[in-house]
């Protein structure tokens, strides 16, 4: 393992953080563990009492066993970001903080620090920090649901608009920001036409919020590209002969046939759809069913279960995802998701009949639905020369990276639940958009 003190802190360069981390990218001399990659550091909240020491023995950070034991079964490695451990040293950090503390916004100073009892932190693939263009596109939702496990008075909707359509729809009456046309049916259908279409979408809706759309970012030399700066998307020695115009067209030609060479899109779309089979809604019943068979229930509303007719009132349920006494339900670790893995992975899963869910399989499916949702949450980063004006066939395709495969918890489903219903019941436009699921149409098999 390398060790973060054959660095110094003013080889590093603050970029960014998130909730629970921050991110300093390498700017020191050349040095082959270290070009071209990020430190990834963990905060602590000020004014909480510091973690215990754990010596030498620190575990590495839990996103890297999560990748190495998880998602490299599910990605060729060339499409996941090479992440490795690396040493810390307390002094070490306290330097770095000292030296680029002051980059940090104020409300995020004011609320955490960087971890100084960590022993270990990660380097990652720095993926937009270099000479070239990063797009960052959050492709979200792949496909529509089967009608199967759909209640009466939302099958027509969420048979024919997919879920991002319909969401976009909700977030447009609530802030009447700026429409958002992207499909992502239209992303992952391996048409040219569709994806030239979403790839269209994705930079309207990019252009009309000034660059604040979640689904598209680009980077090029590892700085944001706001719209009305698309000249710095261009080669030096051609940047005089083109237009805005001309720049958009052989961006989304870059973009698409990137996009359409790389196994990435095919294979988090057919995640999504083989993971959640049920959709929330048979999710949800199926939560019921096993609740209502829970020995524990039934003895706590025995009264009911004796005489299930007329007067008695009916027992209250718990809120899916939500653990009970009658029914346990603990938190996935990163061996639950490998254990998942084992079985999604194993032959048995093709014997499992999904329009008759048994109770028995209620584990199974409420971390293939949370699993499911990772890849729903998921970013990639398409990797492009500075452009040109050459064919397009001639450009370099380097591997797309997928980010952003964080696991999700059983506490979230009762939100998305509400999530659901509410995007679905508020989805009454004056004419229903027809998003077209081109795999459903091509196999027949995901009806
Ligand atoms: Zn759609």
């Amino acid at each position: 393992m390398s060790d973060i003190t054959q660095t110094l802190p003013s080889h590093w360069k603050y970029v960014s953080e998130g909730g629970a981390t921050i991110v300093f990218s390498y700017v020191g001399p050349p040095d082959p563990t270290y070009d071209g990659m990020v430190l990834r550091l963990r905060k602590a909240v000020n004014g909480s009492p510091e973690q215990e020491a754990t010596g030498e023995d620190e575990p590495d950070d839990p996103v890297i066993e999560y990748q190495t034991r998880c998602m490299e079964r599910v990605f060729p490695q060339e499409n996941l970001p090479r992440l490795q451990s690396v040493r810390l040293e307390r002094k070490w950090l306290k330097g770095l903080v000292e030296m680029h503390d002051f980059k940090r916004p104020e409300a995020r100073r004011g609320k955490d620090h960087v971890d100084f009892s960590r022993k270990k932190g990660v380097l990652a693939t720095d993926l937009v920090g270099g000479d070239w263009i990063a797009v960052e596109i959050k492709p979200k939702w792949a496909f529509l649901p089967s009608a199967t496990h759909l209640s009466g008075d939302t099958k027509m909707a969420k048979t024919q608009t997919c879920r991002f359509c319909m969401h976009s729809y909700m977030r447009n009456v609530e802030d009447q920001k700026y429409v958002n046309n992207y499909c992502p049916l239209d992303l992952f259908s391996g048409n040219v036409g569709r994806v030239h279409k979403a790839i269209d979408s994705l930079w309207d809706a990019w252009e009309h919020s000034s660059g604040s759309v979640n689904n598209l970012k680009i980077f090029a030399h590892g700085k944001v590209v706001k719209p009305g700066q698309v000249e710095r998307l261009v080669r030096e020695d051609v940047v005089a002969s083109t237009s805005p115009e001309k720049i958009r067209e052989v961006f989304k030609e870059a973009v698409c046939n990137t996009l359409l060479r790389s196994p990435v899109l095919t294979i988090i779309s057919r995640l999504q759809r083989s993971l959640d089979v049920l959709d929330i809604e048979g999710l949800s019943k199926l939560w019921r069913e096993a609740e209502l068979q829970s020995p524990l229930y039934r003895s706590a509303y025995a009264s009911y279960f004796e005489q299930p007719v007329s007067s008695e009132k009916i027992p209250p349920a718990t809120p899916l995802g939500v653990p009970s006494t009658h029914l346990p339900a603990s938190e996935p670790t990163i061996s639950d998701w490998v254990e998942f893995l084992d079985t999604f992975q194993s032959a048995g899963v093709a014997g499992m009949d999904h329009t008759q869910p048994r109770i028995e399989n209620l584990r199974y499916y409420l971390l293939a639905y949370l699993l499911s949702a990772t890849f729903k949450d998921c970013s990639i980063i398409v990797k492009l020369d500075f452009l040109g004006l050459e064919n397009i066939t001639e450009y370099k395709v380097h591997p797309i990276a997928v980010i952003d495969l964080d696991p999700k918890g059983l506490d979230r489903l009762q939100r998305w639940q509400e999530l659901d219903r509410g995007i679905v019941y508020n989805y009454t436009p004056a004419e229903r958009k027809v998003c077209v699921d081109g795999w459903a149409e091509l196999s027949g098999v995901f009806d």
